[in-house]
C-alpha cells in the first residue's frame, strides 16, 4: 500500500506551532497580524474557500477582515479599496479571493496590492523573485505550492534529481510547483493542454502534480511503479462527491505515495496562507 501524504494530519501540527509562535510573539509586540480577504459576489465555492481561511486565521489567532462586495462593483472601487488597506498599519495581509467578474482585470487587481502584503504571493514582485531564487526567503510565495513542498518534507520525499512531471501551468499552481521542483534540483517537464504523448511523459515521472482541473484525469495506465503523486484538482462530481485530478483507487497500488482529496493538498494551502499572514506582519 503507498503511504499517504496526509495533509489534514500535518496542517493541523503546523497551525498548532504557529499559534504557539504567535501567542509569543503577540505578547512581546502586543500587535494582532491581520488578514483582509476581499471576496466579489456571492460564488459559493468562493465562499467555501473562505470560510476555511476565517476558521484557520481563528485557530492561530489572526484577525480576520471580510470584505463582501457586490457582483457588480467597478474596478475604481475595488482599486479604491485595496489602495485603502495596503495604507493601514493594523492591516498586515490582502488577499483577494479569486475567480473574480470578467468585467474586473484580475491581474490589474493583483498589482495593486502592496507586494509586502500579499498573502497569497501572486503579486509579480513576489512571482519574480520565485523564479530567481525559490529557495530564497525574501519573498512570499504561493500558498499550495509551498504547501506541497512542505508536505513532500515531512513525509521525507527526496526531490534532488527526480523527474518531477507537473501536469497545468497555471500562475498559482503549475508554474511555481515547477520552479520550487527545479529550485530543489529536480528535473522538471512541464505537461499543459496541448502536450502531446502525455502518457509517455507521466510514465518516465519520479513525481507527479496534477493541477489541470479534470475529475479522475490520471490513471495507472499513465503510471510507473512507485511514483510519488501529488493531486492538486478540486473536482466537484455529478453525486457532490470531491474528487481530485488523480484516480486514487485506479493509482493507489502502483505509487509509492500519494495525497488524497480532500485532505491531501487543500488543507496544506491553508498552512500555507497562515505562514505568508504571520512572516514579518
Ligand atoms: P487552471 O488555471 O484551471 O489551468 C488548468 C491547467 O491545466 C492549464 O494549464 C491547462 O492547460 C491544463 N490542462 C487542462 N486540461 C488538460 C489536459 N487534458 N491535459 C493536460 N493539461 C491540461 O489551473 P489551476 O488554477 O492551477 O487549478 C487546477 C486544479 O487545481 C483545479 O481543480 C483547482 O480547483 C485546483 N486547485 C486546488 C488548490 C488546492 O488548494 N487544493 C489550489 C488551487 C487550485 P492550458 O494552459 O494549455 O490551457
Amino acid at each position: 500500500m503507498p503511504k499517504i501524504l496526509d495533509g489534514k494530519k500535518l496542517s493541523k501540527i503546523i497551525l498548532e506551532k504557529y499559534k504557539k509562535i504567535l501567542d509569543k510573539r503577540i505578547e512581546d509586540k502586543k500587535q494582532i497580524p491581520s488578514l483582509a480577504v476581499i471576496q466579489v459576489g456571492i460564488d459559493p465555492a468562493s465562499s467555501v474557500y473562505i470560510r476555511h481561511k476565517e476558521k484557520a486565521c481563528a485557530r492561530v489567532g489572526i484577525r480576520f477582515l471580510g470584505h463582501r462586495l457586490a457582483e457588480d462593483i467597478s474596478e475604481e472601487e475595488l482599486i479604491k479599496l485595496i489602495e485603502d488597506l495596503n495604507q493601514l498599519p493594523d492591516v498586515s495581509s490582502i488577499l483577494v479571493q479569486l475567480p473574480l467578474p470578467d468585467h474586473i482585470n484580475t491581474k490589474k487587481i493583483l498589482e495593486i496590492i502592496d507586494p509586502r502584503k500579499d498573502a497569497d504571493g501572486f503579486h509579480r514582485v513576489n512571482m519574480g523573485q520565485l523564479l530567481i531564487d525559490a529557495e530564497s526567503r525574501d519573498y512570499i510565495p504561493p500558498c499550495t505550492p509551498a504547501g506541497i513542498m512542505e508536505l513532500l518534507d515531512y513525509y521525507e520525499i527526496s526531490i534532488s534529481g527526480k523527474h518531477c512531471v507537473v501536469l497545468g501551468r497555471s500562475n498559482i499552481v503549475g508554474k511555481p510547483i515547477a520552479m520550487m521542483m527545479l529550485a530543489r534540483n529536480a528535473t522538471v517537464t512541464i505537461c499543459h493542454s496541448r502536450t502531446k504523448n502525455l502518457a509517455e511523459i507521466t510514465r518516465q515521472a519520479d513525481i507527479i502534480v496534477a493541477a489541470i482541473g479534470r475529475p479522475n484525469f490520471l490513471i495507472a495506465d499513465m503510471i510507473r511503479e512507485g511514483v510519488v503523486l501529488v493531486d492538486v484538482g478540486i473536482n466537484r462530481l455529478d453525486n457532490g462527491k470531491l474528487c481530485g485530478d488523480i484516480d486514487f483507487l485506479d493509482c493507489e497500488q502502483k505509487a509509492s505515495a500519494i495525497t488524497p482529496v480532500p485532505g491531501g493538498v487543500g488543507p496544506m494551502t491553508i498552512a500555507g496562507l497562515i505562514r505568508n499572514v504571520i512572516t514579518d506582519y
